[in-house]
């Protein structure tokens, strides 16, 4: 039988709890997706792993799902009628400048992380978005300005602590539960819940890059793909074709029509970094250019946290990106539903490429290109609408790749699973799942169901 609920109860064993009676419930609950709109029954708070360990006990005892949330990024992180165990109290950080590592607690944003780092002139790459979490960014893979150079997130993972089901608080690397170790590095918040990690930081006082926007034709696209595949693995780009909004540094005629806006990231030498970009400056007159020798922290400008889209979005990996593939993007993105339309287009390789696709849960490594697709429009009532044209799009360009990238993945199933884990990666994950997981106890998240050959 299970327990009930009490709050009255609960904030004697746990210091920081939000009820629904609570002014901070609704900004407790908000994740960054604009449709998401699920009422907890609690959410609490913790700041280290004993109490973690509890909050997992209270699990099993009242039968309620259990969400676990680190930046709050994703579309699992909470849970109607459920607990709701938020981490983002929890931000210690332990930096070793002489052995190049760092301890990070999960309840940091990457860009916590990467600013505290950076003054010791070492960096991680994470995502391109400052405000994300390093607890699910890391868990699945972690694609950022950083890719080619120094891999993945998971690439750079040393060593985490994570409370398992059963609530035993675990050390864990390549020797010590090195199963375990294998399936967090990409399967996401199945196995437990990590309470810190540790990774290893590259040296990085320099950077030359920002953003470039371009004019969009069959064209400037293919060749900004080509630029990118044949860069050095220090350049990583992200090309963002999409409608226009109406920046005031962009010419009026541009506003609303479909252009390149790329992200470019030169991580090392400025003056090498420059020549690296002259390329992708030469694929035509650039329409807006912000490159320039910076602190890699200028990549990540702040974000706003009132800002909630409604999206739909389809993520997945091309082979190659040709004028023809480039001119079916702009038909579909030219027919966009919503009132923004984007094919944001990410050229991968490099060190993450190196890595064997089994050597980790994450086994796209081959992939050459990532794409997501997305709408970003104004009413719910809309969605459906999107979705079509969202699938239309996605089926117009399908390759001979069939994978994505579970943390770009937003509705949950096989299919979503089958995407983003090859059938051998899967089944290692199930048993694993099985072995620390055996009741699906984390199962917010892209689910691994457990299976015991
Ligand atoms: C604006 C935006 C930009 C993005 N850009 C990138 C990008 O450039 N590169 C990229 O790789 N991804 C990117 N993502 C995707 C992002 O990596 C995922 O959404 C990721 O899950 C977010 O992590 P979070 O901690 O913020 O999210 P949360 O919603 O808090 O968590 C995500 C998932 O991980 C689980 N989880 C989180 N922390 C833990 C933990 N400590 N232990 C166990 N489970 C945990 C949660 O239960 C949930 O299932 C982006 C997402 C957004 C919204």
């Amino acid at each position: 039988m299970s327990t009930e609920l009490s709050i009255p109860q609960l904030r004697k064993t746990f210091k920081h709890i939000v009820s629904p009676k609570d002014a901070d419930y609704d900004k407790a609950r908000t994740v960054v997706a604009g449709d998401i709109d699920r009422r907890p029954a609690v959410i609490i708070r913790t700041t280290n792993a004993n109490e973690i360990a509890q909050v997992i006990s209270l699990a099993k005892e009242t039968s309620l799902p259990l969400a676990v949330r680190s930046g709050g990024h994703s579309v699992h992180s909470v849970v109607d009628d459920g607990i709701v165990l938020d981490l983002s109290l929890m931000k210690d950080l332990q930096i070793d400048a002489k052995t190049k590592t760092v301890w990070a607690e999960a309840g940091l944003t990457a860009i916590e992380l990467t600013s505290a780092t950076l003054e010791h002139g070492l960096a991680i790459g994470f995502g391109d978005t400052g405000s994300v979490g390093i607890g699910g960014i890391t868990l699945g893979g972690g694609v950022g300005y950083l890719v080619r150079k120094h891999g993945l997130s998971i690439d750079n993972l040393l060593a985490a602590e994570i409370v398992t089901a059963d609530g035993n608080i675990l050390q864990i690397d390549e020797t010590n539960h090195a199963d375990l170790f294998w399936a967090i590095r990409g399967g996401g918040g199945n196995f437990g819940i990590a309470t810190k990690f540790k990774f290893k930081l590259h040296d990085l006082t320099q950077a030359y890059g920002g953003m470039l926007c371009l004019p969009a034709t069959s064209e400037t696209i293919a060749s900004f793909l080509k630029e990118a595949g044949s860069a050095p693995d220090a350049l990583s780009t992200i090309a963002n074709v999409m409608t226009a909004p109406p920046m005031p540094f962009l010419a009026e005629e541009y506003h609303g029509k479909i252009i390149i806006l790329a992200m470019l990231c030169y991580a090392g030498d400025a003056n090498e970094g420059e020549k690296a970009i002259q390329a992708f400056r030469n694929i035509a007159t650039p329409l807006a250019d912000f490159l320039h020798p910076m602190s890699y922290s200028e990549m990540f400008p702040p974000d706003d946290p009132d800002y909630h889209p409604l999206a739909v979005s389809k993520n997945m990996h091309l082979d190659y990106v040709d004028e023809s593939v480039a001119e079916t993007m702009l038909k579909h993105l030219n027919q966009g539903t919503g009132m923004m339309s984007v094919a944001q287009l990410r050229v991968l390789g490099g060190a993450m490429a190196r890595v064997p696709a089994d050597a980790t849960a994450y086994a796209h490594r081959k992939s050459k290109i990532m794409a997501n697709l997305a709408s970003v429009y104004q009413d719910i009532s809309e969605k459906p609408q999107h979705e079509r044209w969202a699938d239309e799009f996605q089926n117009a360009i399908t390759q001979s790749n069939k994978g994505a990238y579970v943390n770009f993945i937003n509705t949950v199933g096989e299919k979503e699973l089958e995407a983003a884990y090859p059938a051998s990666t899967l089944e290692k994950l199930r048993l694993i799942k099985a072995k620390y997981d055996p009741t699906n106890l984390f199962k917010m998240n892209q689910n691994i169901f457990p299976i015991n050959l």
